[in-house]
C-alpha cells in the first residue's frame, strides 16, 4: 500500500476514523477480515466502543456546522478533488476490494471509477441549492396576496451512511457525496467486509480537504454496535443500503429520523412469447450471474412464457457453459464469477436449492460446491410452492419458473414482498409500458437486465425492498430539507 495511506492503519491492523484522525480503539477488540477467495487475513479492524461511537458523532456534530459554513461552489470543489485522488489510487484499492469482497477485477476497478464518476457528476448538481424558488401565495386565494414565500433547501445535520458488502465503495459513495455537498457531515459504518477498502474511500475524502470531522468512519459488527449508532440522538438521518431484516430493524431502532433505505430484492426477468430470445438469454444471464449473483439488482427469478420456456431455458445453459467455469477453473477469481462471500452463505444456498430439489425442481445445470465457491445453478421445473421461488438466494442460482400467460406472469411477480427491479423481454414496446406501469417495482427494464445504471436515474424499491428514492439527485433532495420564509408585504 502507498505512503497516501500510511496513517490509516499499522501493519495490518486498520483504525477508525474519529474527529479528523486515524485512531485505534481502547477496546483492544479486533475483528479479522479473511478473503473469501482463500480465506487468507486480509486485514483486522477496530471494535469500537459506544463511548468513542459517542465521540465520533459529537464530533460530527460540531464539524457540520463549520463544513455547512463553506461555499457550496468550494464543497464542490473538494468533491471534485476526491474524484480525482479516487481515480488515481482506483488500483491500490481494487487490489484490497478483490481480496475482501472477492470480487473480479474488472469488475472491482470499474466499480471504483464509477465512483469517481458520481462524485464528479453530483459537485455538478449545485443548480439544487442554487436556484431557490418563490411562490406567490395570491396564485392560491386571493386572500394570500401580500405572501410571498422563499423557498430553499438546507443540510439535515449528521447523516449515518451503511454500506453493504457488495458494493462497499460503491454505495458508500452514492451517501457520503450527496450528503457531503449537502453540507450535512457523515458518519460511515462500512460492511465489516469491505470495511479495509472503506477505510481507503474515507481517507481519500479526508486528503480531499473535507474538514475535520465531517466524514468520519466507524468499524465494528453491525450486530454489535448498529443498534446503538442508529439509535444515537447526534444521528439526524439514516441512509442505510442491505437486506431487508436489518433495514426494518433500523427502521424500528431509529426512532423519529428520516430514513432512506434501500434493501433486498427478488428481481424478475419476465419473458414473453415473442421475445428476442438470445437477447433475452444474454442479458439473464449477465444479470443473473455477475459476481455471483450477489447483487441487489440481479435477476434472481425468471418468469417465463411456457411456449418459449425450453428454448430459453437451453439458450440460458449455453450461455452460462460459455461464460462460467466450473468449480475449481482457476479463471473464477480472475475473470469469471468468484466465491460467494462466506461458507455461511454458500451453505445456506445450498440447502436452499436441496429443499427445491426435494419438492420436484431439476437442476439443469451446475450445483457442485467447494467451500464457498458455487458453479453457477440452473434451476428448471420451479414451482411456486417452493421457497427458491420467493425468498432472495444473493447467489449465483437462477429459478426457471414456466407461466401459462402474461397474466400469470404478472401476478407471480407482484405476489412477491419485495419490489426492487424487474425486467420485461418483448419485441412488442407498447405492451411492455403497459406491463411495465402494472409491475409493483421500482425499476423495471425492457429489454435489459435490472440494474443501478446510469447513477443519474432515479433508483428504489418498493414494498420491502425499500423507503424512499436514490438516484444523485433525489439523494441530494433526500439528505436536505426545505426551508420556507415567508414573506408578508403590507
Ligand atoms: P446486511 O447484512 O443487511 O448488512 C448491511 C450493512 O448493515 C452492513 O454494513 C452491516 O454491518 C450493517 N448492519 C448489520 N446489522 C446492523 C444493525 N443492527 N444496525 C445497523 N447496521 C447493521 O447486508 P449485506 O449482506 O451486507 O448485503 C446484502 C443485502 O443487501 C442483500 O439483501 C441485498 O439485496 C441488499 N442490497 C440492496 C441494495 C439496493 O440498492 N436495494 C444494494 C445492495 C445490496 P456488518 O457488515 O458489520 O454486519
Amino acid at each position: 500500500m502507498s505512503s497516501f495511506f500510511n496513517d490509516i492503519k499499522e501493519e495490518r491492523i486498520y483504525k477508525f476514523f474519529s474527529g479528523g484522525k486515524w485512531v485505534k480503539s481502547s477496546s483492544g477488540n479486533l475483528i479479522d477480515v479473511l478473503s473469501p477467495i482463500d480465506n487468507s487475513l486480509v486485514g483486522k479492524l477496530q471494535a469500537v466502543t459506544e463511548d468513542e461511537v459517542d465521540e465520533i458523532l459529537e464530533q460530527a456534530k460540531r464539524a457540520q456546522k463549520k463544513w455547512a459554513n463553506f461555499h457550496l461552489e468550494d464543497r464542490a470543489a473538494i468533491l471534485k478533488k476526491a474524484a480525482e485522488l479516487l481515480r488515481t489510487y482506483c488500483d491500490e484499492i481494487t487490489e484490497i476490494k478483490v481480496l475482501e469482497i472477492a470480487k473480479t477485477i474488472n469488475s472491482a476497478k470499474s466499480s471504483v471509477l464509477r465512483s469517481a464518476d458520481i462524485i464528479d457528476y453530483t459537485a455538478n448538481q449545485m443548480n439544487i441549492f442554487n436556484a431557490p424558488y418563490d411562490l406567490a401565495g395570491g396564485d392560491f386565494s386571493p386572500k394570500a396576496k401580500n405572501k410571498n414565500a422563499h423557498i430553499t433547501r438546507e443540510p439535515l445535520g449528521v447523516v449515518l451512511a451503511i454500506s453493504p458488502f457488495n458494493y462497499p465503495i460503491n454505495l458508500a459513495v452514492t451517501k457520503i457525496a450527496p450528503a457531503l455537498l449537502a453540507g450535512n457531515s457523515v458518519v460511515v459504518k462500512g460492511p465489516t467486509q469491505g470495511s479495509i477498502c472503506t477505510a481507503m474511500l474515507i481517507e481519500i475524502f479526508n486528503k480531499a480537504g473535507v474538514v475535520p470531522g465531517a466524514i468520519s468512519f466507524v468499524s465494528g459488527h453491525g450486530a454489535t454496535i448498529g443498534d446503538y449508532l442508529v439509535g444515537s440522538k447526534y444521528i439526524d438521518m439514516i441512509n442505510f443500503t442491505g437486506s431487508t431484516d436489518v433495514g426494518k430493524n433500523i427502521a424500528i431502532k431509529a426512532g423519529f429520523k428520516p430514513l432512506l433505505l434501500e434493501m433486498g430484492g427478488k428481481d424478475a426477468a419476465l419473458v414473453f412469447d415473442d421475445a428476442d430470445l438470445d437477447l433475452a438469454a444474454e442479458e439473464i444471464v449477465e444479470g443473473a450471474f455477475s459476481y455471483a449473483g450477489q447483487r441487489c439488482t440481479a435477476i434472481k427469478r425468471v418468469l417465463a412464457h411456457r411456449d418459449i420456456c425450453n428454448e430459453l431455458t437451453k439458450k440460458i445453459i449455453e450461455q452460462v457453459k460459455e461464460k462460467y467455469g466450473i468449480v475449481g477453473d482457476p479463471r473464477l477469481i480472475e475473470t469469471q464469477m468468484g466465491p460467494v462471500i462466506s461458507l455461511r452463505q454458500a451453505e445456506y444456498i445450498e440447502a436452499m436449492v436441496k429443499e427445491a430439489i426435494g419438492e420436484g425442481a431439476k437442476i439443469l445445470l451446475g450445483g457442485a460446491r467447494r467451500g464457498n465457491y458455487i458453479d453457477a445453478v440452473v434451476l428448471g421445473e420451479v414451482t411456486t410452492k417452493m421457497r427458491i421461488a420467493w425468498e432472495e438466494q444473493f447467489a449465483p442460482v437462477l429459478p426457471i419458473i414456466s407461466c401459462k400467460d402474461e397474466e400469470e406472469m404478472i401476478s407471480l411477480h407482484n405476489q412477491s414482498q419485495y419490489g426492487l427491479g424487474a425486467s420485461i423481454f418483448t419485441e412488442d414496446k407498447a405492451k411492455a409500458y403497459e406491463v411495465a406501469l402494472r409491475l409493483e417495482a421500482g425499476v423495471v427494464q425492457i429489454n435489459a437486465k435490472s440494474e443501478r445504471f446510469p447513477d443519474s436515474f432515479p433508483f428504489l424499491g418498493v414494498k420491502d425492498s425499500g423507503l424512499g428514492t436514490q438516484g444523485i439527485r433525489w439523494s441530494i433532495e433526500a439528505m436536505t430539507r426545505i426551508k420556507s420564509v415567508v414573506e408578508n408585504k403590507s
